[in-house]
């Protein structure tokens, strides 16, 4: 639908087709075309935060079907350098990664490894409300101005600063497919004034992202062209949501529109369904929308039908690590020792490498054994099966089926958890 030549880089560049779109919701079916490939959407996009998928190879995430992965500019920027990863070539070649990437701006880590509030930002907007509350009694490691962060590396308590720019420059290094602008992240304990003031912050940050960017795809010439989103804020706010998506939706800087839009922030769980479509009622239609940080099976349902058309969440694979695995009939812990000498797979749907080849009993076994080997499996059953649930969820709105699917999945699966960026 909206074919945009690439003036600088490569040939065909970034572009997405609606293929389908529901008439009675937001969902749509669609297909983003990068310089590494397409992606399928609705699509889960998995996160390997430091260019890697914890103990799972590329080829096994490729197998189980993802068809993009997530990696993150504050992470790499520490460590090892978005430097080195221009000298390699960029972010897929450097991880063996032949397909697209995502890298997040950003803006989100320094301000939650900095400031120090909870990594699982969905919560009880209800709960008390002042700004302070995310310093809590902690070092306060990041201090935001009107020109960018300041914030200490959670590796080595170095001092470092991002701006608009600075973020621009470390993920053009890095080389990711699309971007996403650097924003500034509140959570639902900040207070209304302080949300205003952030938005305010976010939207002149976005016209110096696009300008900065426009700026380097112009002299990085011969590289692929790479997609830029804006980020929406807003928290629960039904007025700054929509002016967020009004202001960023239209916001052309120089001739630099965003190519897409990320919803980002805080998302109060009970209410996200209503903040997805404020935003993506007012958004332009032909452009995509990625619902940063939301994994949880009964939420994905929530964003797809909201018109949300890629995922990305740490949930999956960081539960994994825990012993922790979805399957059909909800959440369960595979350290469990009910588990002992259950001889099934985890789920016996599930087509994954692990759900074919090994037992719950054996799986009990690995992790009570403290197996590095209990990661990868668990890991590559719980991607499988988020990856695949939001295919299904694809496949149903081409069938016309989509609410009998949900139905059928939310009826059987009753696990509920939260959001979650890493
Ligand atoms: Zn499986």
């Amino acid at each position: 639908m909206n074919n945009r030549e690439c003036r600088f880089g490569n040939a065909l560049s970034f572009s997405f087709d609606i293929k389908h779109a529901e008439s009675d919701s937001l969902a749509r079916v669609g297909t983003i075309n990068t310089p590494h490939g397409p992606i399928q959407t609705p699509a889960f996009i998995p996160v390997g935060t430091k260019a890697t998928v914890k103990s799972v190879l590329p080829e096994a995430m490729a197998d189980l079907g993802a068809q993009a992965l997530l990696s993150n500019a504050y992470h790499l920027y520490l460590q090892p350098g978005s430097d080195i990863l221009d000298e390699a070539g960029g972010l897929g070649e450097f991880m063996n990664w032949p397909g697209p990437t995502f890298t997040d701006s950003g803006g989100f880590q320094v301000l939650s490894l900095g400031v120090g509030f909870k990594k699982v930002l969905a919560m009880d907007a209800q709960t008390f409300r002042r700004d302070d509350v995310i310093a809590g009694n902690k070092d306060r490691l990041a201090h935001v101005d009107d020109e960018g962060v300041t914030f200490k590396s959670h590796l080595d308590g170095s001092m470092h600063r991002f701006t608009p720019e600075v973020s621009m420059q470390v993920q053009h290094q890095i080389g990711a497919d699309i971007m996403f602008a650097f924003d500034e992240c509140t959570t639902l304990h900040n207070t209304r004034p302080y949300q205003e003031l952030a938005m305010d912050r976010t939207y002149a940050w976005a016209i110096r992202c696009l300008d900065e960017h426009k700026k380097l795809t112009q002299e990085r010439v011969g590289k692929p062209y790479q997609a830029l989103f804006g980020v929406i804020q807003g928290a629960q706010y039904e007025d700054l949501r929509k002016k967020a998506a009004t202001d960023l939706g239209s916001l052309e800087s120089n001739g630099q529109a965003f190519d897409g839009f990320g919803i980002g922030g805080a998302l109060d769980k009970g209410q996200l369904g209503t903040i997805v479509s404020w935003v993506n009622e007012i958004l332009p239609e032909d452009k995509p929308r990625h619902l940063l940080g939301i994994g949880a099976p009964e939420d994905l349902f929530v964003g797809v039908e909201n018109g949300c058309d890629t995922f990305d969440c740490v949930l999956a694979s960081r539960i994994a690590r825990t012993s922790a695995v979805y399957t059909m009939e909800g959440r369960f812990n595979l350290s469990n020792s009910r588990f002992k000498r259950d001889f099934t797979s985890i789920d016996d749907e599930c087509d994954c490498y692990t759900c074919t080849h090994y037992t719950r009993a054996y799986m009990h076994h690995v992790f009570r054994g403290k197996e590095i080997i209990s990661a990868t499996l668990a890991t590559i059953h719980n991607e499988r099966f988020i990856v695949r649930l939001v295919d299904q969820m694809r496949q149903a709105l081409l069938d016309g089926n989509f609410a009998d699917m949900k139905a059928d999945f939310l009826g059987r699966y009753t696990h509920r958890s939260g959001q979650a960026r890493d």
